[in-house]
């Protein structure tokens, strides 16, 4: 298991004063990070490096502390209704990973404190679909478990949608530090989803985050902690003997929550799929990928404001499923399987 630790910290004046950010504070103290200080999380200057490459390594291992000004929430399809944003980026570093088209050159990993404002504005989008219940992602914009040792706000978080009747949180994670949250108030409001992936596509293109042995450990310690339980099997990659290496994934998901077969377990299944720009950014950042990005063996589909992605054939994909679907329902025969896109 990885404890992400940053090598320095800036804060946002108002930041220091939060609970959550004395928090934070007292971490730094604890393991002798510079506290430095930026009057903008948007804008942080004098990040070491001499050139792109090392620049980018240094935004890499830097968090910023500040507050979440804009407290609109954004609409999350299919897994939820809204999303909102604990932190932003990850110090994760996957090669497919959908950040790369958002975070510009400079990743650093910026966290938010002011949880009130944001439960409040929780509060509020729930009051205008009542009586729906409102399910909320908060895993969008990067991996709230990358960063919970230091900031704490995801355990936060579940404990407030513990106490709300009409109100759900969804949280996805590749890391597998859980032992905070296993005591959380969650009230079975928080659905807990790991993401995973073939040992092929965990050792070749995710790097900086949990192997699959560590996220089923954590997954079977959430399930026993009683919260309702997910995977997300994502990004799914036609690889060679890619048959083989998902029903390998499944089986040892099998033997680790084999005691929670018949409960029901939430599967959402999603192809690799890439854009242009995110080719080129990939190509960039990692010259000597092996991420096949052909948009010669995939077909086009339109995603959000005409935006192009490359998706795998028709053929391709309903073979994909009908397998993956299959292997599921073979172990988990209660299971719900979401959607695959
Ligand atoms: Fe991106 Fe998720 Fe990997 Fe972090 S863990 S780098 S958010 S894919």
């Amino acid at each position: 298991m990885q404890f992400w630790v940053p090598d320095r910290v800036y804060f946002e004046p108002s930041a220091k004063e939060t609970i959550v950010g004395k928090r934070i504070l007292a971490f730094c103290e604890d393991k002798n990070i510079p506290i430095l200080h930026t009057t903008s999380h948007n804008q942080v200057r004098g990040l070491p490096g001499k050139d792109e490459k090392a620049k980018y390594a240094a935004a890499k291992k830097t968090l910023i502390v500040g507050t979440k000004k804009s407290l609109q929430l954004e609409v999350c399809k299919p897994s939820a209704h809204y999303q909102f944003s604990l932190m932003t980026n990850c110090p994760g570093n996957c090669e497919y990973c959908y950040l790369f088209t958002t975070q510009g050159k400079k990743p650093y990993v910026r966290v938010y404190v002011n949880m009130e404002d944001l439960f409040h504005t929780i509060d509020k989008y729930i009051e205008k679909r009542l009586p729906h219940a409102t399910m909320f992602e908060a895993a969008s914009t990067g991996d709230p478990l990358a960063v919970e040792h230091i900031t704490g706000t995801l355990k936060d978080t579940i404990e407030h949608f513990g106490t709300l009747n009409r109100g759900r949180l969804r949280v996805v994670t590749k890391f597998s530090n859980v032992d905070s949250l296993l005591d959380a108030k969650h009230n079975g409001h928080t659905r807990f989803r790991f993401s995973i992936n073939s040992q092929h596509v965990i050792k070749n293109f995710e790097h900086n985050v949990d192997d699959l042995e560590e996220r089923l450990q954590a997954a079977a310690k959430i399930a026993k902690a009683g919260y309702p339980l997910g995977f997300i099997i994502a990004p799914i990659i036609l690889h060679e003997n890619w048959e083989k290496g998902y029903r390998e994934m499944l089986e040892r998901l099998h033997d680790y929550l084999s005691f929670k077969k018949k409960s029901v377990i939430t599967f959402e299944l999603i192809q690799h799929r890439f854009t242009m720009n995110a080719k080129k950014i990939i190509e960039e950042r990692f010259p000597n990928t092996n991420l096949e990005m052909n948009p010669h063996k995939r077909v086009k589909k339109w995603g959000k404001y005409g935006r192009v992605k490359y998706v795998y054939k028709k053929e391709e994909v309903i073979e994909a499923k009908e397998y993956i679907e299959e292997l599921i329902k073979k172990h988990f025969p209660y299971s719900h399987i979401q959607y695959f896109t």
